[in-house]
């Protein structure tokens, strides 16, 4: 063991341990698994194996790494298409657990668990929050909403993993949750970012001083957020901000996340196989290229996931990080592939509305992207949200905003959209997540 190593290890709880695994060992680990998770699927998915024989593959075609390109996507309407449980490859009597994603349409969504898939759950989750520094002592309250969707358990479960003390507080009543996180003397905090930029304006309001508490880490996740938004958040509050990475497909919360070096989440690579590949062609991608991010299940029993396409776009960073954790890391996420509006031609992406929206003082990252057809011609309209001081003074300053705004997004964006400044707390949240775009074209 290198002295890196040795420090790193020590560092931490015994939990990520795993993450230390020497690369060969990794690898040889990897594709054991990916075998196993291949022929469990084609012997009880139907779906699956119907894919396979299709490109007249068998599990056994399956000799390295590199030959996971063989195997057929699957893609989210794969999991409607088979809606509730065409893709399990357990009994029902082994499975103890189902989650389901609210869809936006129509049915949702449903993914299983045997009990092995929830310890695997558990592991990565203790992992994640491990690397982000939190240790047994910590009181970790959990604010991501408890119930089908699968944030609010699955952190819950690695946290006590860890022996931290965890409050459940799930989604929703601000002012609970503030009062809470100063009388239980709460370390760390885990919910969406939106949700955590809601409680920043809540506890101003209030009267707290978020920079007062214990409160220590955030570790918050469920939606893309960006670099600024980061800052803007660690400034607020004087917290350590980490991003966790998951989909419901796959497991849930834990399928990476930022350690303290804050460079690329860590992908826990011994439960789920990483690819990059061309949105378009679906053609593999090499490390450092951009593209999106295709993941598979290595131990999962209950729903095995071969190469799901997660619509995330990313890189897998290449080299080793600092920390000395031998799995590979992606890049931050800050746009899907479907979240891409086209208006009038031009490519935007609501993450380009954040950065300007967050280099504006007087603005709150809370805002609303209205898509309207008019005569035939695409209208954007960017709704914001400003503090209630600014709502409340003269009006020469709102202008004067509204201005700037409109100066800043024109230039990121190189469209000319329409700004709205709104109040505070008047766009709507739902379980946490912003909705932020409405789009009401026709075509
Ligand atoms: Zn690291």
């Amino acid at each position: 063991m290198n002295s890196v190593l040795e420090t790193a290890v020590t560092d931490c709880h015994p939990a990520s341990v795993p993450d230390y695994t020497p690369v060969a060992e990794l690898r040889e680990l990897q594709l054991e698994r990916l075998q196993t998770v291949v022929t469990r699927a084609w012997q009880h998915v139907q779906h699956f194996r119907d894919r396979m024989d299709e490109r007249g593959l068998k599990p056994e075609d399956i000799r390295s790494l590199d030959d996971i390109a063989l195997l057929p996507f699957t893609v989210k309407s794969d999991l409607r298409d088979t809606y509730p449980f065409g893709l399990f490859a357990s009994p029902m009597k082994d499975v103890v657990r189902l989650h389901a994603s609210s869809g936006t349409t129509g049915k949702p969504i449903v993914v299983a668990y045997t009990q092995e898939d929830v310890d695997v759950w558990t592991s990565v989750v203790a992992r994640a929050l491990a690397g982000c520094g939190l240790h047994r002592g910590d009181i970790v309250q959990i604010a991501y909403g408890y119930g089908l969707f699968t944030g609010g358990l699955g952190a819950h479960y690695g946290a006590e993993e860890l022996g931290a003390t965890v409050v459940p507080t799930s989604g929703g009543n601000a002012d609970r949750q503030i009062m809470l996180m100063k009388d239980f003397g709460v370390t760390a905090m885990c919910c969406t970012p939106t949700y955590f930029l809601h409680l920043i304006d809540r506890a101003a309001e209030l009267g707290v001083d978020m920079k007062s508490l214990p409160l220590r880490a955030g570790v918050f996740g469920a939606e893309p957020w960006t670099e600024s938004m980061r800052k803007h958040i660690e400034n607020m509050s004087s917290i350590e901000a980490f991003d966790i990475y998951g989909l419901s497909e796959i497991i849930g919360p834990g399928v990476g996340c930022e350690c303290r070096r804050h460079n690329g989440l860590h992908i826990f690579e011994d439960h789920f196989y990483p690819e990059i590949v061309d949105p378009e062609t679906g053609d593999p991608l090499p490390d450092g290229s951009e593209g999106e991010l295709v993941l598979t299940t290595l131990s999962k029993q209950a729903m095995p996931m071969i190469r799901y396409r997660t619509r995330d776009i990313t890189t897998i960073m290449p080299g080793q990080c600092e920390c000395g954790r031998t799995l590979r890391r992606i890049a931050r996420i800050g746009r899907r592939s479907d979240d891409m509006l086209i208006i009038r031609g031009v490519n935007v992406f609501p993450s380009q509305v954040e950065t300007a929206l967050l280099q504006i003082e007087g603005t709150l990252p809370h805002y609303q992207i209205l898509l309207t057809r008019e005569q035939g011609l695409d209208q954007m309209e960017v709704r914001v949200e400003v503090t209630p001081h600014m709502f409340n003074d003269k009006i020469g300053a709102l202008q004067e905003l509204h201005g700037k705004l409109q100066g800043a997004l024109d230039h990121v964006l190189g469209i000319r959209v329409r700004v709205s400044l709104v109040e505070a707390f008047s766009i709507e949240r739902s379980e946490g997540k912003a909705k932020r775009v409405i789009d009401r074209r026709t075509s």
